[in-house]
């Protein structure tokens, strides 16, 4: 890419929780300024009032942080170039739509959206680029007089050149759009509020953005944008650099969204996956550090992102990938860290409500789970068993203890752990293997399956010797005695 100061923004409209393509985005962005040494910019484009709310804006702020990245100018942090909530800068928007009338750039269009309707209706019939026609160009007296009388009010239309927009895109490379195509479009609505692509170009000019990495999604609105420049008189070697991101696909090839697979950050955070596991996994979507590598921390990621090695392929989300990495980063925590993160998840679930005894116990059962779990979500399901009052068998795995096989495995057991005197999970399993597998010729799955429902309720527990040791003797004798039916 260039050398000018390098200045770049993240800007989306939240109109809902930020999703995992303006997080990927966000991620790139942040990424390129740290890596060198620029600065990052984060602007909310809250034109749109009736779809971006402060709820909104809020979650938005709130999810950046939560996934540990900052921002040199923005809300929260100010900056030279402020306000960075585009809703508080409408006054300049209105300065810049004024001066490209004035210059003649741009103009009142009084087609009504009916008039437009109907114009598309009969474009489509002739096979024609469906746009804007340039009907206002010019008008009449007589019919600016009729408009008048009908209390219409304008729109402000961008007037768009004869000829085409080159740029070059620093991962697609050299990209024309022909302007038969990019029709006259609109600055301002008939109210008076400006339309993104005003307040974007506006913005990124005013603000000194050097670099626009963003979705490819936006690719077909920088020919708009560069004409908005131009209108500002800005020279060519001051435009932003533009560089497209490739789409992030769902498993099926089709754009992710929230009908083929779950796309908002908030629903993973839900679920328990860390932070630096939804930023490693979303750096990888469309990205390769190269070397196979895919273990990365935000610094590694801040040290190695160039915008060279972005592709310009699509990326495809792989959700077996994210639990992979989600698991591999659970299993970088130390024991107070996971303790800290995995608490407000069993408290959620109603497993514990957080006493320190509840928590004591909590802390010695995360290590023998640590390798098991792929989120911190599932926590609460491996160890309920530890904090059940009135213990019960889940009603799906009733019949396994009733079988008359599992009976006799647990009226074995039963018998042989009453003489094992020092209650460790190496006693109890020498015990169980000794009565169960050789004593009674059983396989283990059999064997310890039975003992594991009986004594935790359900399949999925901890090791089944390191969750006896820690229910206790006395617990883990009376669930055995409990399911002799
Ligand atoms: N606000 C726009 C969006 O959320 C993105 C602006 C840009 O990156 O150019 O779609």
């Amino acid at each position: 890419m260039s050398d000018k100061k390098v200045r770049v923004r993240f800007a989306p409209s939240p109109t809902g929780d930020l999703h995992v393509g303006n997080i990927r985005t966000a991620l790139f962005d942040w990424a390129y300024a740290r890596h060198t040494g620029g600065e990052f910019i984060f602007r909310i484009e809250d034109t749109d009032r009736e779809r971006v709310t402060d709820e909104y804006i809020q979650a938005a702020i709130d999810t950046l942080k939560w996934l540990g990245l900052d921002w040199d100018e923005g809300p929260e942090v100010g900056g030279q170039y402020g306000p960075y909530l585009q809703s508080q800068r409408l006054d300049i928007y209105a300065q810049w739509a004024a001066k490209f009338l004035a210059q003649g750039d741009a103009y009142h269009c009084y087609c009504s959206s009916e008039e437009l309707e109907a114009r598309r209706e009969e474009q489509k019939k002739a096979n024609v680029a469906p746009g804007y026609d340039g009907k206002c160009r010019t008008i009449s007296e007589t019919d600016l007089a009729k408009y008048q009388s009908e209390a219409r009010k304008p729109v402000l239309r961008m007037r768009m050149p004869d000829g085409s927009t080159t740029f070059t895109d620093s991962i697609r490379g050299e990209v024309t759009f022909d302007h038969n195509f990019v029709p006259d479009f609109v600055l301002v609505r008939g109210d008076g509020s400006p339309l993104y692509t005003l307040a974007v170009a506006v913005d990124d000019v005013l603000m000194k953005v050097s670099h626009v990495l963003r979705g490819e999604d936006l690719l077909s609105s920088t020919p708009r944008q560069i004409r908005v420049y131009q209108a500002m008189g800005v020279a060519t070697h001051d435009y932003p650099t533009f560089a497209h991101l490739p789409f992030v696909m769902g498993q099926d090839n089709a754009k992710l969204s929230k009908r083929n697979g779950e796309v908002s950050i908030a629903w993973y955070r839900d679920r328990g996956f860390l932070p630096e596991a939804i930023c490693n996994y979303l750096a990888l979507l469309g990205w390769s550090p190269g070397e196979d590598r895919e273990n990365l921390t935000m610094k590694e990621l801040a040290e190695l992102f160039t915008v060279e090695r972005v592709h310009s392929s699509p990326a495809r989300f792989d959700m077996k990938k994210l639990e992979a990495i989600n698991g591999d980063k659970i299993r970088l925590l130390d024991i107070d860290e996971l303790l800290k993160r995995t608490t407000p998840f069993l408290i959620k679930d109603g497993v514990i409500t957080g006493t320190p005894e509840e928590l004591a116990i909590v802390k010695t059962a995360l290590p023998i789970i640590q390798e098991r779990i792929a989120t911190l979500a599932e926590v609460s399901a491996m160890l309920k068993f530890l904090f059940t009052q009135n213990f019960s068998i889940d009603a799906e795995e009733l019949p396994k203890v009733q079988e008359s096989q599992s009976q006799e495995v647990l009226k074995k057991a039963n018998e042989v752990l009453q003489d094992v005197s020092d209650w460790t999970h190496d006693s109890i399993e020498a015990a169980l293997r000794a009565a169960l597998i050789e004593g009674m010729g059983l396989k283990p799955r059999i064997a310890f399956g039975a003992v594991r429902i009986a004594v935790t309720g359900s399949h999925i527990s901890p090791p089944l010797f390191e969750s006896m040791e820690l229910l206790g003797r006395q617990r883990s004798l009376a669930r055995i005695a409990q399911s002799i039916a």
